[in-house]
């Protein structure tokens, strides 16, 4: 006997007890986003749908595992749950917008959002310590930043707004889906890109949940790694939580007068205070923090100021990691000559901390932080455009 279809009034009886269990995961059209839900959310959702726990198994296997991007293709769906689905719930995607290859194995990707603003990610395929196939992203957490370091392109552009969490989590799903036809796998997830984790924290620990959800993306806590220019609070929330994350600090200075002329986040939390932060935090977590450090010729790369780094590391379990400088449009700033690195790094390390220098990665594809989303929203502006949606086409 063939189904009945559902009336008007009882979609719009499943849509108001849904709007009322998801409030704040809702689309434009009060439509409950399905990528921002954890598993047990997505429990309570097909529950009110009147289906079993196992849509929840097969609702991840499908954006996360096969990597789908509608309802139309869950092809192991009922046809009228998925006839439901396209009345009650979405699963927005972001974009690809611009691809850039780098010729140094790393690629920059630059995303469109549905509102029309950009984002960033990355693509490390040089960390060869992930195994073959394997490769690491960086992704952004914020639409630009406000935390206005001197060095970086993102702070110059001040802060749009915070990314929702499934807008991060699909940077590396959109860049796994890339991956798929030459068989490589996103190991490792890195919060490095464009924003400040820490003043997005909700939505960035959301989207570390649904990364590392066993049944969907899969990436373990171990694999994923949060960097801060050193937000105190969000520190000791991490602390707390005791998720088994990579911390990295951008420390970039090593001590007060010239880190708040650099970074204005230190006139904040002072580097007595973020250090403390950092005891606190390894003392809960136990795992050794990263401190990176862009080298700024004659700002902060003297063989002093490597001693004075080691200093302020006393007691803690870390890494430096030394940073080539990429030359933003910035003309107070000179990148360190090689000879001036491996100084600072042969005293660092002479003197009991270990020290690494970055590969050089992709300066040939603007990927310094924010660099391309800024030259891609002046191209645009330059072409006299308007409306988001017209910066969206643009880039297509
Ligand atoms: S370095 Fe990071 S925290 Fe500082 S302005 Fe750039 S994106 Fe923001």
């Amino acid at each position: 006997m063939a189904q009945r279809p559902d009336t008007v009034e009882f979609i719009d009886n499943l849509r108001q007890q849904l709007q009322e269990l998801f409030p704040t995961r809702l689309d434009k059209a009060g439509r409950v986003n399905l990528k921002e839900l954890n598993p047990a959310e997505l429990e309570q959702f097909f529950a009110v749908l009147g289906e079993s726990r196992y849509r929840v198994q097969q609702f991840l296997n499908w954006i996360y595992i096969k990597r789908v991007l509608t309802f139309a293709q869950m092809t192991d769906l009922s046809a009228k749950l998925r006839g439901r689905l396209e009345l009650l719930a979405c699963v927005p995607s972001l974009a690809l917008a611009d691809p850039r290859q780098s010729r140094q194995d790393t690629s920059k990707y630059l995303f469109a959002l549905p509102d029309g603003n950009m984002v960033e990610s990355v693509k490390m395929r040089y960390l060869e310590h992930l195994g073959p196939g394997r490769v690491a992203v960086c992704i952004s957490s914020q639409v630009g930043c406000a935390m206005q370091c001197q060095f970086c392109a993102s702070g110059q552009a001040g802060l749009v707004r915070n990314l929702q969490a499934w807008e991060i989590v699909d940077q590396a799903l959109q860049i796994q889906r890339l991956l798929d036809s030459c068989g490589e796998r996103v190991a490792n997830v890195v919060f490095m890109g464009i924003g400040e984790p820490m003043r997005n924290l909700d939505n960035v620990l959301r989207a570390v949940e649904l990364l590392n959800c066993g049944d969907g993306f899969g990436v373990g806590m171990r694999h994923i790694a949060i960097s801060t220019c050193g937000v105190v609070p969000g520190i000791d929330r991490l602390a707390q939580l005791k998720y088994p994350l990579k911390l990295a600090i951008s420390l970039h200075a090593p001590t007060d007068s010239l880190r708040s002329k650099l970074m204005p986040v230190n006139r904040r939390w002072n580097l007595a205070e973020l250090m403390a932060s950092c005891h606190r935090y390894q003392e809960a977590v136990g795992r050794r923090i990263t401190f990176e450090y862009v080298m700024l010729e004659g700002v902060n790369d003297s063989l002093e100021d490597a001693e004075r780094l080691v200093k302020l590391l006393k007691g803690l379990r870390s890494l430096v990691n030394l940073i080539p400088w990429n030359a933003v449009e910035h003309p107070a700033f000179k990148r360190s000559s090689a000879a001036r690195v491996r100084r600072f790094q042969e005293r660092v390390e002479e003197l009991g901390v270990r020290c690494t220098l970055r590969r050089e990665k992709g300066s040939d594809i603007d990927a310094a932080c924010g660099q391309l989303r800024l030259h891609k929203m002046a191209e645009y502006k330059d072409k006299g455009g308007e409306s988001p949606e017209e910066a969206v086409e643009l880039f297509e």
